[in-house]
């Protein structure tokens, strides 16, 4: 069990000591109602993600600037104490990680999340954790002490080279594999999001990819189309990144629906084959 006592830890990081890049801000609400399917609340600890995948569409879904979804980061500081509050009311899985990831780099120093999750253990709520970070790892113990939580971490190729163009500041997709590998040996419920499955990127290598995510030992994996949202065409082109043989291959292939679906549909049956479990994402 978690020994400190309730005030010490729904208090949230102290404000005066974020790191480079990070600012404070209060939020009105720890839990907001998701749509998402098999998930009753969202919780965001951050706003903003420094992962600053060319793809995320976060920014167009919350309708923020692009520019500013990478720096600064804003950290809730006051969610655990909200959420503590607001967890005697609420019940059914809540989501972390549904817009932002909770294990960006800004939580190695500030441990927003992870106070956020010591509440949660104190509450006995039900959760689901999505995140491209091995950095979740840090929290396996507390984990343990939930009932019956779940972890998704996202992989969209095994070449770390595609990934730095896609993902340019998420972990490696060496460490992905190994953190499912280390959560799954640690007995929580894990997935692996293929997501978004990215044309001509997360199938230029599908054997390699299959078998690594196989080798895992993971069981069950989602699988997710690359939405191509308004304005975004307009902003992978302007890319510099993408000038290069690799993206312009992309580009010419992201909104062709038929490629995709193609792709998607092959990547599922050799999962399948494989012993892997397959779902759409949403
Ligand atoms: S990790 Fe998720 S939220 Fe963060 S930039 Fe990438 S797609 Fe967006």
């Amino acid at each position: 069990m978690i020994t400190r006592d309730l005030d010490s830890f729904t208090e949230g990081p102290d404000s005066t000591k974020m790191p480079e890049g990070v600012i404070p801000i209060e939020c009105k609400h720890a839990l907001s109602r998701s749509k998402l399917p098999g998930l009753d609340y969202a919780l965001n600890p951050y706003v903003g993600c420094s992962h600053d995948c060319i793809y995320c569409y976060a920014p167009f879904l919350m309708g923020k600037p692009r520019e500013g979804w990478r720096t600064p980061i804003g950290a809730r500081t006051n969610m655990p104490h909200l959420l503590d509050r607001e967890l005697r009311n609420a019940t059914g899985t809540i989501g972390i990680g549904t817009v932002t990831d909770p294990y960006q780099p800004a939580e190695a120093a500030v441990r927003l999340t992870r106070r956020c999750l010591e509440v949660l253990q104190h509450r006995g709520a039900t959760i689901s954790i999505h995140t491209k970070s091995d950095l979740v790892l840090r929290d396996v113990e507390v984990l343990k002490l939930l009932p019956g939580p779940e972890v998704g971490i996202t992989l969209t190729t095994v070449d770390g080279a595609l990934s730095k163009l896609f993902e340019p500041f998420a972990p490696p997709p060496a460490a992905r594999l190994e953190a499912i590998r280390s959560l799954v040996h640690a007995g929580i419920r894990t997935y692996v999001l293929i997501g978004p499955i990215i044309p001509t990127v997360t199938d230029s290598d599908i054997d390699g990819l299959v078998s690594a995510i196989s080798g895992t030992g993971v069981e069950r994996a989602m699988l997710d189309r690359l939405r191509v949202r308004p304005g975004m065409l307009e902003f992978l082109a302007g890319l510099e990144g993408l000038h290069s043989a690799s993206g312009r291959r992309f580009l010419d292939r992201m909104s062709d629906q038929e490629y995709c679906r193609e792709a998607e549909d092959d990547l599922a049956k050799r999962l399948r084959r494989n012993g892997v479990f397959v779902e759409q994402a949403f």
